[in-house]
Formats: structure tokens, sequence, C-alpha cells
């Protein structure tokens, strides 16, 4: 059976140069396939002759039979009003507007391997033909952009403003270490941080996404209490180890996420266990503790995914291990919960409640 990132690593090309985007692949056991593309103007204009190359492009990955392909328009950005004192700023109520499932990933404590699960996942549900976006939101640890191949590129703006975050294997990714010196030391105030925050929501172009990540700071803290009143209805999904301590300290990060009223919705246990070559198995970090967490929280133990020197290797070497080796076993738990998450009902999302008031100090260099 072919698999939707086949189709997306096959069709996407076809698309460049701003002819359009993919909107969903959905590939069936008998090797059927549907694709649905958003055509942009330019692309609208040769229409007919790209459904030619993306029927026989298609076509041609291994194991397809059928190709049914759907065409619309790209909805065109909303032009802003005028708002006083900043320029091209579009209303608040319209930000993420188009992004369906906002699914925070917090940890109680930092190493782990929240921002590898992020990262994994993210890649994980494109595979499943879902446009997704990760927004790197760790502002003191960020890790994102290494994870996903980039260094400190500056994204480009648009006509109307707005930051392109840079897409990787489909994934929009947008982190604060774009607009950083690599490594520099940051230290946050409550309002820039909170302002950051803000225009990593408003002005960056997410445009049409099935899932936006976003991968907080551990602990519990400003950019929480921040995420949850910008987006109050993202969902947010707890990553422990499977020992005790661990799950302490997890379960003080889902009190805060509910204590702002931010809705729980899962949790992953990573470094659940390690199997040597020969298959035996050890208990590095103890064994159980994402389940009873799970349990204590009335939620879903969305997966336990082991210990894997490949999952370590590839966040290294910038490229995510879903990508690039499905069948390591750490990738098959992790796209496991992505097929659980996206199995949880979806909710709309209207977002960015907030004008927070006064707040500022910050305004991020733009390329
Ligand atoms: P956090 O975001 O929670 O601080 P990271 O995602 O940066 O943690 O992970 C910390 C380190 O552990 C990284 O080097 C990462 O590659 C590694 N790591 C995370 N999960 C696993 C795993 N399941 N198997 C092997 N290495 C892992």
């Amino acid at each position: 059976m072919p698999t939707a990132e086949q189709i997306r690593a096959a069709v996407e090309p076809l698309l460049a140069q701003g002819r359009g985007t993919l909107r969903s692949i959905e590939c069936a056991a008998d090797g059927r396939v549907e694709i649905a593309v958003a055509l942009s103007p330019a692309g609208a204009a040769i229409q007919d002759e790209l459904a030619k190359l993306v029927y026989k492009t298609a076509g041609s990955v291994a194991g397809v039979t059928d190709v049914a392909l759907e065409f619309d328009e790209l909805t065109p950005e909303p032009v802003a009003p005028p708002q006083s004192g900043v320029p091209g700023h579009p209303p608040l109520q319209d930000a993420l507007a188009g992004v369906q499932n906002v699914i925070c990933v917090g940890s109680g404590k930092g190493g782990v391997g929240k921002s590898t699960l992020t990262a994994n996942l993210g890649a994980a549900l494109a595979a499943e033909g879902k446009r997704t976006g990760v927004l790197d939101a760790d502002v003191w640890g960020y890790s994102i952009p290494r994870m996903f191949g980039l260094g400190n590129e500056r994204p480009q703006v648009s006509g109307e403003r707005k930051i392109l975050p840079p897409v990787v294997a489909g994934i929009k990714i947008m982190s604060i270490g774009f607009f950083l010196e690599e490594d520099a030391a940051v230290v946050w105030r409550g309002p820039m941080l909170h302002k950051a925050l803000q225009q990593f929501l408003e002005d960056v172009a997410w445009g049409e996404l099935d899932y936006l990540l976003v991968d907080l700071p551990p602990g519990t803290g400003d950019v929480s209490m921040s995420i949850a009143q910008f987006l109050p209805r993202a969902r947010f999904l707890i990553v422990t180890t499977p020992q005790p301590t661990a799950q302490k300290v997890a379960r003080r990060a889902a009190e805060m996420a509910t204590k702002t009223d931010l809705e729980l919705c899962g949790v992953i246990e990573n470094m659940s266990h390690f199997t040597t070559p020969s298959g035996e198995r050890f208990d590095i970090f103890g064994s159980g503790g994402g389940q009873e967490l799970a349990d204590e929280l009335e939620l879903p133990l969305l997966g336990q995914v082991p210990l894997t020197m490949p999952l370590r290797a590839q966040s290294d070497a910038g490229v995510p291990l879903v990508s690039v080796a499905p069948d390591d076993p750490a990738a098959v738990a992790i796209r496991e919960a992505a097929r659980s998450l996206i199995a949880l009902s979806p909710i709309a999302l209207p977002m960015m409640q907030v004008a927070p008031a006064g707040a500022s100090g910050l305004s991020l260099p733009m390329a």
C-alpha cells in the first residue's frame, strides 16, 4: 500500500513556485489514492497540464492502482484593515482561523524528549496526509529548527507583512531560533514573551492546517499561560518518562493546564524501555508511570515510546526518525500515537481571544 508520505514526496515538487499546496492525501489499502490540491492563480492557469502531471507522477508511485484528483482554489489571505499604530495588522480573531487543531506538547521537566516527540509527531501527522505546522514555543531551549535540519535562517515576509514559515517535508515550522544569533542566550521578560508568542500566532502565515503542534517549554509558567490566553481551546498533550518522580512533575504541568482551562487530551510515555539487539528488554527509567498518570488524569495513554539509538541520532542529524525509518520501534510508537491523536475527535478552534493591553517590547526582526 502506498503511503501519504510517498505521494507527498512525489507530487509536492509539481506544486513548487507557488502553484498550489497539497490539501490532503488519502491512501486506501487497495492502492487507490485520493489527492486534494488547492491551486493558486498561477496553478489554476495551468490546471489541465498540472492535473496530467499529478496523475502521471502519483500513478507511478509503487503500489498505486488508481488516482483521484480534486482541485480547489487557494483562499487569498484576508486583507488586513488598518489598525492604529500597527500597520498591516490583521484582526486578532482572524489569526489561526484556518487551523483546525492546536495541540500543545508539554512536560513537567526538561530532557524527557518533549521536543523530539513534537518533531516526530509532526512528521507522523504529515505522513498521515494531515496539513501540519510546528511552533517552537520552547523559547529558552528551542531545538525544533535543529531537529528539522534548519539552521538559523531568516524567514521571508509576504506582501501582507506575514512571516512565512519555512516548510520541511510539508511541515510549516516556526521558532524563536530563526530570529536569534545561534546559541544566543535569551532573557525574556513576561510582556516581551507574551508579545513574541502573540506574533508567532498572529503574524505567521500558518494558512490552512489540520494540526498545529506547539512545543511548550518544560514546567509551568508564562508561556503556557500566554498560550492558554491566546488559544483558549488548544489541547494539551503531556510527555512523561515512566519513573514516579517524572510523573509527579508531569502532574504539576497537567494541573497548570487545567487551571488555565486548557483541555488535556492525552499522555505519551517516552523512554519507556530499551531492547537490546538480542531482544533483552530493560526498563531503564522504571515502568508504568505513563499509564498511572493517564489513569489518574482520566486521559488516554496515546503511546509508549521506547529508547532507541536511531531516534536520538536522527534528532541530531536533523531529519525526524519517522520520516526516514518508520519501522524503528520508536517511530512505530510515535506513528501510532499520531493516529490515536487523529482519532480523538477534532474540535473547531476560534483563536486569539485576547488582545493583551499594552503588551509590547518586542518586534521580531524579519528578513
Ligand atoms: P526535551 O524537549 O524534553 O528537553 P529532547 O527532545 O531535547 O527533550 O530530548 C532530550 C534528548 O533525549 C535528545 O538528545 C533526544 O534525542 C533524546 N531522546 C528523546 N527521546 C528519546 C528516545 N525515546 N530514545 C532515544 N533518545 C531519545
